[in-house]
């Protein structure tokens, strides 16, 4: 087996080594580019696949290490956490068929791996659906899905206790000088912290701009950080958007707990159980409000104005926290009409979408739009068959617009 594999290896180098990028066409580089990935990702589940194996017996610890994950991580150049998640996901595959088959065909990386196996662990009837939404999401949008699917398989009370209990912030400073922090705890709380530090950021990037400078916005959401430890309190935004929404299934709600598909959870941060959500209810403040949700729908009436009514405008960021184009994981900034506002007036609340920065340009600018439908989903240029433009004639005109 391993002088196979030796064989594979030898070849392979020598075609790297003598790989000349610049002599090959833009297709080229396309299609050597996607199927290096497939096999960076056959090989590694390959590697993972040997070293679990290696841990099932006593000689991975010859080298004195603490772990199999501390063993893996000297060996490979690889952090111990991705060691470890590595050998927790070789482990699972041998429990899920068609995920194991995917990883070892390197249709998936090492990280959309392990998101799929931790969610199928809890919840098997999922694999199929997360499979699928690898292919064409990204990696961020597939571990919210993964997520979702896991809490709502899960008892949401215990793993929010244990959450809770977990809480913690770290600090240290490295060898290069900088200082770093880290912390973990509820979404609840992760999401005041992130409204406040956003709010008073937003108020430092107003004042920034109005004296000429512009740095990214992380640097200010820093400065923001700073200006909470000293108590001064940053200039304050009045725009309001640093609202937080939580998601809820009315029936969920009132029937106290959920069943499978409904929600509780606070948008652009993950699920919460049932008795976060009554906490936010019974004690209102400025940072959290509640959006209670039928299904995939939340109630609003089309209105006449150009721009979402602010209700409508709380609905949105609750359907579209990201832009709507599939594997954008980018925040939401722009609403655009599906159907065009010149020829409807109307702001129907279901006629929206939200686009990030980067393609709400490209359909101003170079015409792209995104296919039919409500949701997450495809973005094609304008000479794409799919493209609402290209497709006007199948369909009937909208009642509303009559
Ligand atoms: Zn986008």
């Amino acid at each position: 087996m391993c002088t196979k594999l030796r064989e594979l290896e030898e070849a392979l180098a020598t075609f790297v080594g003598d790989f000349e990028a610049a002599l090959i066409s833009a297709a080229e580089a396309d299609g050597v580019m996607e199927r290096a990935a497939r096999m960076e990702y056959i090989c590694a589940t390959l590697k993972a696949l040997a070293a679990a194996r290696l841990a099932e017996t006593e000689l991975w610890g010859l080298g004195g290490d603490k772990t199999p994950a501390h063993m893996l991580a000297r060996r490979t150049g690889q952090s111990v956490s991705d060691a470890a998640r590595d050998l927790e996901t070789a482990k699972a595959l041998a429990h899920h068929d068609k995920t194991n088959a995917a990883a070892r065909a390197g249709r998936l990386s090492p990280k959309q791996a392990a998101a799929i196996a931790d969610a199928v662990a809890a919840d098997p009837k999922a694999e199929a659906d997360l499979l699928g939404l690898a292919e064409r999401a990204s990696l961020c949008e597939l571990r919210d899905e993964a997520n979702r699917r896991k809490a709502a398989a899960t008892d949401l009370e215990e793993r929010h206790k244990k959450i809770h209990a977990e809480r913690h912030v770290r600090d240290w400073t490295g060898a290069d000088g900088v200082w770093r922090v880290v912390g973990q705890g509820t979404p609840e709380a992760g999401a005041k912290v992130m409204a406040a530090l956003r709010g008073a950021a937003d108020g430092i990037f107003k004042q920034a701009r109005r004296e000429g400078r512009r740095e990214p916005t992380e640097a200010y959401l820093f400065d923001a950080l700073v200006a909470l430890a000293e108590g001064e309190g940053a200039p304050k935004s009045r725009s309001g958007r640093t609202k937080v929404l939580v998601r809820v299934d009315f029936e969920a709600l009132f029937r106290g707990y959920p069943t499978g598909g409904e929600l509780r959870e606070i948008a652009g941060f993950g699920p919460v159980p049932v008795s976060v959500v009554d906490e936010i209810l019974r004690h209102p403040d400025s940072f959290l409000a509640a959006v209670i949700t039928k299904g995939q729908k939340v109630t609003g009436v089309a209105h006449l104005g150009r721009h979402p009514t602010a209700a409508q405008e709380s609905g949105l960021q609750w359907l579209y926290p990201t832009c709507a184009v599939e594997g954008c994981s980018a925040p939401a900034k722009e609403w655009d009409h599906r159907e065009d506002w010149s020829k409807t007036h109307r702001t129907p609340f279901d006629g929206m979408d939200g686009h990030c920065d980067h393609h709400h340009d490209k359909k101003t600018y170079e015409g792209w739009g995104l296919v039919e439908g409500v949701g997450k989903r495809a973005f094609v240029p304008p000479d794409d068959p799919r493209h609402p433009k290209n497709r006007k004639t199948e369909r009937p005109p909208p009642a509303e617009a009559a």
